[in-house]
């Protein structure tokens, strides 16, 4: 018998079977039975409570499937930058920000970003040293890949104008060869090694804060990635099964291992897939190339004003081997990919790996390999992608965000930045996410993204090439179904189906009627109530 009936509400099941339906009837942590209100009260328990949606629209629970939930969750404790809006504003903060601070004690700030100010200049040593001389000081951009730190920090961390640039990282330095406080991609852990660690209580409480906030947005799941790869990964992990074991993980983690761990994942016998339904070992992540805003992306045809193509963050016989490596063992593997020679190369790499697997008749993994971004892509290779059984993991938040940089940065063409249209067409299966905290968490703001292709204020009229847009079926399938098949938890999750898990979202207006009436007004949807695992986890 039921113990919770939701009832009078009109679900988007995504199976066809119960597209009429009204009501769903949920009992321990799975979905029981779904169809109309006058059948529903027939498998109800005699103490089932029952709720009255009043017409609302209904979704399968949400999952982000590219979100790096520890260094969010962490940042939510820290110096909040995302709405700086200048240099001197950056300055004001971070001064007011140290006064409030004990002298010594680290200031940790995240979320700017410069592409946004009027002057888009990058904060240097200078700048922080300026204001916050007696503290040691660094704050990321909102990428993550980009932090700056002052002198104390560099200090603390050993950098100095001798020293060489680590494996995959950069020390900015000024014309006479001193760091310039600017660090990129793993020179970040020079710096971030010699931080005190959070206490496991600090991690847990950041971590329980963040999934209350995810609730709030309809998020039931994430696929969690490590930003700067090792030194993250073990706390975050190690929490995650904490929590599980208390019985307090309130979220499905799909747990995403970095790549430079390959070996010992192998060595362990780890795969893809292993855990149960709140927390999985998931894809191995590596990098082919950077990203566009810092022209690191690998491209087909020279940037604008640069005149080169970027490159590749690892070369690609070495991820060739390391994906064969990986795929052997039964680990998939999720590879960044920005730039259109990137994605080319890459889909190239499956190509032979799915080849050479088919060959030896060997087994899969048990989860599909997976392109994280996929940002800029050549008709062609759509099409080739398509053909795979590969994932193509996107952010529609990142579509309008990203305009003015994509625009300057590669000019016409643009018009093979997100080709979501051309990908859904195509056959690609696709997974959605936002990247958090590069992008807000709020799913409802993707979905808007991929529907209207305009950021929230409207820019621009008519969309970013329009023809690339996506209905607002196929967006929430993106995060739902999406992200299911993207683990091969599509038996599991992602539709309103008895026997799945219970995991739903009801949302304070009907975002599918909005497409045709209001799509800006989708923006501002509201999720009134999330059900996660059979239990209510937000009601307003
Ligand atoms: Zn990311």
């Amino acid at each position: 018998m039921a113990e919770l009936l939701l009832v009078n509400g009109q679900l988007h099941a995504q199976d066809a079977r119960y597209s009429e339906a009204t009501a769903v009837a949920i009992r321990g942590r799975r979905i029981r039975w779904v169809g109309n209100d006058e059948e529903i009260h027939a498998s109800a328990g005699p103490d089932a409570r029952v709720i009255d949606l009043e017409g609302r629209l209904v979704l399968p629970g949400l999952t982000d499937a590219h979100f790096h939930f520890y260094e969010w969750a962490l940042g939510l404790r820290r110096f909040p930058m995302a709405n700086v809006d200048s240099l001197e504003d950056l300055q004001r903060r971070l001064a007011q920000r140290a006064q409030e601070t004990p002298l010594g004690e680290w200031i940790l700030g995240q979320g700017w970003n410069e592409s946004r100010w009027a002057e888009p200049r990058l904060p240097t040593v200078a700048v922080l040293d300026e204001v916050a001389p007696h503290h040691p000081v660094i704050v990321w951009r909102n990428d993550l890949h980009l932090a700056v730190a002052n002198s104390r920090a560099m200090q603390e961390a050993g950098i100095t104008a001798g020293m060489v640039n680590p494996s995959q990282g950069i020390i900015d330095r000024d014309d006479a060869g001193r760091p310039t406080g600017i660090l990129r991609e793993l020179a970040i852990n020079l710096v971030t090694d010699v931080i005190p660690q959070p206490t496991e209580e600090e991690i847990t409480e950041a971590m329980q804060e963040g999934f209350g906030i995810l609730h709030q947005l309809g998020v039931t799941g994430v696929h969690d990635y490590r930003v700067m790869g090792g030194a993250d990964g073990p706390p975050a992990f190690r929490a995650y099964q904490r929590l599980h074991a208390a019985g307090e993980l309130a979220l499905r983690v799909w747990m995403q291992i970095p790549g430079e761990r390959l070996d010992e994942a192998v060595a362990l016998g780890l795969r893809t897939g292993m855990g149960d339904d709140r927390l999985r070992v998931g894809h191995v992540k590596m990098f082919a190339d950077g990203g566009q805003g810092a022209r690191t992306a690998w491209m087909l045809e020279p940037y604008e004003y640069t005149g080169e193509c970027g490159m590749p963050i690892t070369p690609m016989d070495e991820i060739s081997r390391a994906v064969e490596r990986a795929d052997g063992a039964g680990l998939a593997v999720a590879i960044h990919a920005i730039g259109d020679r990137a994605n080319r190369e890459l889909i190239g790499v499956f190509e032979r790996t799915l080849e050479s697997r088919r060959a030896a008749r060997s087994a899969p993994p048990a989860a599909p390999h997976r392109m994280e971004h996929v940002q800029m892509i050549r008709p062609d290779d759509v099409s080739r992608l398509a053909q795979l059984d590969v994932v193509a993991s996107v952010q529609p938040i990142h579509c309008p965000d990203d305009i003015p940089m994509v625009e300057s940065s590669v000019g016409s063409r643009a018009r093979f930045a997100y080709p979501f249209r051309d990908l859904q067409e195509a056959g690609a299966k696709m997974a959605f996410g936002s990247d958090c905290p590069v992008a807000d968490p709020n799913p409802i703001l993707g979905i808007h993204a991929a529907i209207t292709r305009r950021t929230g204020d409207g820019t621009p009229p008519g969309g970013w090439y329009p023809e690339q847009r996506l209905t607002a079926a196929e967006a929430v399938w993106g995060f739902t179904m999406g992200g299911a098949q993207a683990t091969a938890r599509d038996g599991h999750q992602g539709s309103i189906t008895p026997g799945k898990l219970a995991d739903l979202v009801v949302l304070d207006r009907d975002i599918l009627a909005l497409e045709q009436t209001a799509p800006m007004e989708i923006a501002q949807a509201k999720v009134v109530m999330t059900v996660f695992d059979g239990r209510i986890v937000h009601e307003r």
